[in-house]
């Protein structure tokens, strides 16, 4: 897979930037966002910033025409936040929050990326989402329905654009060694991992690339998992 065009959000760090600097180094083109464009901290001659909050539709808005000029085959929507509580210490501002951000904002990306696929009749959906929309986790009560919420619009889509040589998936990591589970990865975590690790970005990186491609022409609809047996059905 090489010299196509790649949206990434979220592509200035933790797994969004593992995604984008995979993508860059098979020689696409990878337009990456972040919220605050001066901190991005990576260059690339075929690497395009945008400054983009998916949880604000004025950051939406502004992002709109960014997209029509790049025209995405591909987009990953990786852009996605914790506020993790107990349920019963859990407000309403973190539930709304973490829907509002992963699951309202995995929309809005879409929508503005789906219709320029349609007219090029192929196209590339990855969503991010997670083992805890699939299995639950003690005080993510909000981030569980997100994400779970993300597989099923994932499954929706992918029978709307099928015939349009679009596919859409969701990417279901366990545990990968980023800033968002610096605080919680554990001894006892590892411990239930038949494989015996915590995962590293290039884990879910191969994954990504993998189903962007043309090898995974037949594939749509799916949640796959990228967790080192942590979660089986
Ligand atoms: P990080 O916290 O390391 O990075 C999160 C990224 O999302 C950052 O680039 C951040 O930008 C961006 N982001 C957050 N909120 C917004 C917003 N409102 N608008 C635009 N961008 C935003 O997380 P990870 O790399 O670990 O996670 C990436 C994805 O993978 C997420 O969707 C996460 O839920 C999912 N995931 C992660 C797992 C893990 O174990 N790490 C496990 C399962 C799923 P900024 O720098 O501006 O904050």
């Amino acid at each position: 897979m090489e010299n196509r065009k790649v949206l990434v959000t979220g592509g200035n760090r933790g797994i969004g930037r593992g995604i984008a600097e995979g993508f860059l180094k098979n020689g696409n083109q990878v337009l990456a966002t972040c919220r605050d464009a001066s901190k991005f901290p990576y260059k690339n001659d075929k690497l395009t910033i945008a400054e983009l909050d998916i949880s604000d539709s004025k950051s939406i808005d502004n992002f709109k025409k960014i997209v029509e000029d790049f025209q995405p085959e591909i987009l990953i929507n990786n852009a996605g936040i914790t506020k993790d509580n107990i349920f019963l210490r859990m407000s309403e501002v973190e539930w709304l929050d973490v829907i509002n951000t992963n699951l309202n904002g995995t929309f809005r990306v879409t929508k503005l990326v789906a219709r320029g696929m349609l007219k090029q009749k192929w196209g590339r959906i990855v969503n991010i989402s997670s083992i805890s929309g699939m299995m639950g986790n003690v005080g993510q009560a909000n981030y569980s329905a997100s994400k779970s919420g993300v597989d099923a619009f994932t499954r929706s889509l992918a029978k709307e654009l099928g015939s349009r040589n679009i596919t859409v998936n969701s990417v279901a990591p366990g545990f990968i060694s980023t800033d968002m589970t610096e605080n919680f990865i554990s001894e006892d975590i590892t411990k239930k991992i038949p494989l015996g690790r915590i995962g590293d970005i290039e884990d879910v990186v191969s994954l990504v690339l993998f189903v962007s491609s043309e090898d995974a022409n037949y594939i749509t609809g799916q949640t796959l998992v990228v967790d080192g047996g942590l979660f089986m059905k």
